[in-house]
């Protein structure tokens, strides 16, 4: 019995828009190598928790592959691999195109640093014989979400004469956690009347450290010695050396298989780390792109991309103005004739919220990379708002790549809203969209992501740089 369509049938067929998701990628076999390409993703998170240790994770990974030290005034012949790395927490790397510089370069840009609770400059305390860190948190966060769970210490602390010592305790087995207590629920009537913005309060993020005192005398504050001490004999340092230290809290657990089916990964820093990677694993696989590829991983996102080693800074415009000048042109004329794909997260829709969503501009977990044409707030305030000339060139993109995608908003209308690093870069006059993972439980100390979603971004990346 042959099938007849309907006029209209037919008509619906041809005109309207199709959702493509994991079905089709299954058909693809492209679940397995998404399945393998994730194996790799989550040893580099367990590697690099901050940003520190993503440039390092992401040198190493590099300078395996052939990146050399960038020379500025030299010029690079095409296929030649080079990396800048900008103070240890921010990193840009290049592969030399086959095209004249002159034709543009192709970005993408993804951010290392995630939310987490920053020690203050005079961190440490005692009070009621127990020692604390106090703390500062860095980027949006739930703070109720960031007690009670087992956290680590990561970071340098630079003492006066130069010197720098690195911090990372809590990840290996038989190293200390730390953790911040939580009230019981016997005792909560007031803490969980009030909202939850306010029922667990930022001054009150301070992190346990100990609870021994130095010696057997009754002196003041013997617990804070007895930390104080071990800290000295271990790194050498005095309470005045945490001045010039930066250390990180962040959650101590490692990246792990969520789902009977091992669809997705749990972990904390998925943003964005999630665009990181594959960004970075595309460029280091794109042997001998068409343009010159440029991969940018940038610190201080979080905090609105501020300071020299966020995206708010010069340091890639100065970057590509040297690339440039080493081959007799202006910085500029290379930027304008750029694109960039601003690779960044956006969240996932969520059935149990899904009234903070509009369901037909929502990303979907398993529907493949997601190309955000603006994010903003409000008016789309703060945002970039890519062309339709560029969003054009990038569907095509890929449509012809295979790449399973789709497009999403961040939230409802006047829901909320977020930016990305996509209006600095688009700020140096260069074609930007953002394109990323949607994730679950977004800036929670464990984010949820899709493997098959995080193989896509790679595969957009990748793309695009041979584009
Ligand atoms: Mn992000
Ligand atoms: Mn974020």
């Amino acid at each position: 019995m042959s099938e007849e369509l309907t006029r209209a049938e037919q008509l619906k067929k041809e005109l309207f828009m199709k959702p493509v998701n994991a079905a089709k990628a299954c058909a693809d076999g492209q679940i397995k190598e998404a399945d393998n390409f994730c194996e790799g993703y989550m040893s580099f998170l367990d590697a690099a928790k901050t940003e520190r240790e993503a440039v390092e994770e992401a040198v190493e990974l590099a300078r395996a592959n052939g990146f050399i030290e960038f020379r500025k005034g030299e010029k690079y012949a095409p296929g030649e691999r080079v990396y800048y790395n900008n103070r240890g927490k921010s990193l840009i790397l290049a592969v030399i195109g086959r095209r004249d510089l002159a034709e543009g370069v192709h970005i993408t840009a993804a951010h290392i640093d995630s939310p987490r609770l920053d020690l203050k400059p005079n961190p440490l305390y005692e009070d009621s014989e127990l020692a604390y860190f106090k703390t500062h948190y860095y980027g949006g966060i739930k703070k109720y979400q960031w007690t009670v769970t087992p956290l680590s210490l990561h970071g340098v602390i630079v003492k006066k004469d130069g010197e720098t010592v690195k911090v990372k305790v809590g990840e290996d087995d038989g190293d200390p956690k730390f953790v911040i207590t939580d009230l019981l629920p016997h005792l909560a009537a007031n803490q969980m009347k009030s909202t939850m913005a306010e029922g667990v309060k930022g001054e009150n993020l301070n992190v346990l450290i100990g609870s021994r005192p130095f010696d057997d005398t009754d002196a003041a504050e013997n617990v804070k010695l007895n930390i104080m001490n071990i800290l000295f004999e271990k790194y050498g340092i005095n309470e005045a050396d945490f001045l010039s230290a930066e250390l990180e809290v962040v959650p101590a657990f490692k990246a792990c298989d969520i789902g009977f089916d091992r669809s997705m990964i749990g972990a904390y820093g998925h943003d964005d780390r999630v665009c990181a990677y594959p960004a970075l694993m595309a460029l280091i696989d794109a042997e001998a792109p068409e343009h010159t590829a440029v991969c940018v991983l940038a610190d201080k996102e979080e905090i609105g991309s501020v300071g020299n080693t966020g995206l708010d800074s010069s340091f890639l415009n100065y970057f590509i103005c040297d690339l440039a000048e080493a081959s007799g042109l202006d910085g500029r004329d290379v930027l304008t004739r750029s694109k960039c794909l601003s690779a960044d997260v956006n969240a996932a829709f969520d059935p149990i919220y899904a009234e903070v969503s509009e369901k037909r501009n929502a990303s979907f977990v398993n529907r493949g990379v997601v190309i955000t044409k603006y994010t903003g707030s409000r008016g789309k305030g703060g945002t970039s708002d890519a062309s339709a000339e560029f969003m054009a060139e990038v569907r095509a993109m890929l449509d012809g790549n295979h790449v399973v995608w789709q497009t999403g908003e961040l939230g409802k209308v006047d829901e909320g809203g977020g930016g990305t690093v996509a209006k600095y870069i688009a700020g140096l006059n260069v074609d930007t969209v953002d394109l990323g993972v949607p994730v679950l439980s977004m800036h929670a100390p464990f984010e949820v992501v899709s493997k098959l979603d995080v193989y896509m971004t790679y595969k957009a990346c990748f793309a695009f740089y041979l584009n």
